[in-house]
């Protein structure tokens, strides 16, 4: 398997954290009626513990000036040091419609799922779309996070290993 093959295949997205989306349709809520935005990002799955080559969506990086509360600032902004760009974004529609506006469109290009969160924050009330704005699955997968401090624990020798392996 050349080295090409290896990079695409790892920036496979698996699916995202029960976690991280349970924390994301609680900010969500919090937010309201205010729209909630931010950026998804990952972890390699094999951090997690999870058997196979391909990103988690684990963080979410909250965009400055949007948090509008205290649950916000607890939202979890650790640096990973694998995780060089966003993979996405999420963002809630507080008006309950979950589907793309045109200037969402605009913006969805950039990174490769996009989540919609719609009013009232239910368990089921949110969509993935890809960068064209079709629907797309997106699993969620009950995987148990690593506390921050094991993050920092990883080095850019590491991260090169793998890389190699
Ligand atoms: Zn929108």
């Amino acid at each position: 398997m050349g080295l090409l093959d290896a990079l695409f295949r790892s920036n496979e997205i698996l699916g995202i954290a029960e976690e991280t989306l349970e924390f994301a349709l609680e900010s969500s809520e919090a937010s309201h009626p205010h729209e909630y935005m931010g950026f998804l990002r990952g972890t390699e799955a094999k951090r997690l513990g999870v058997d196979r080559d391909g990103l988690i969506i684990t963080d979410i990086l909250v965009v400055p000036g949007t948090e509008a509360n205290s649950v916000s600032a607890t939202v979890k902004t650790s640096q990973i040091p694998n995780d060089v760009k966003a993979l996405g974004s999420v963002h809630s529609h507080p008006n309950g419609v979950i589907s793309p506006s045109s200037a969402d469109l605009e913006t969805f290009g950039r990174g490769s799922v996009h989540i919609i969160i719609g009013a009232p924050y239910d368990r089921g009330d949110w969509q993935a779309f890809d960068s064209q704005g079709q629907p797309t699955n997106l699993n969620v997968l009950d995987v148990d996070l690593p506390d921050t401090e094991d993050f920092f624990d990883f080095t850019q020798q590491d991260i090169d290993e793998e890389l190699r392996g």
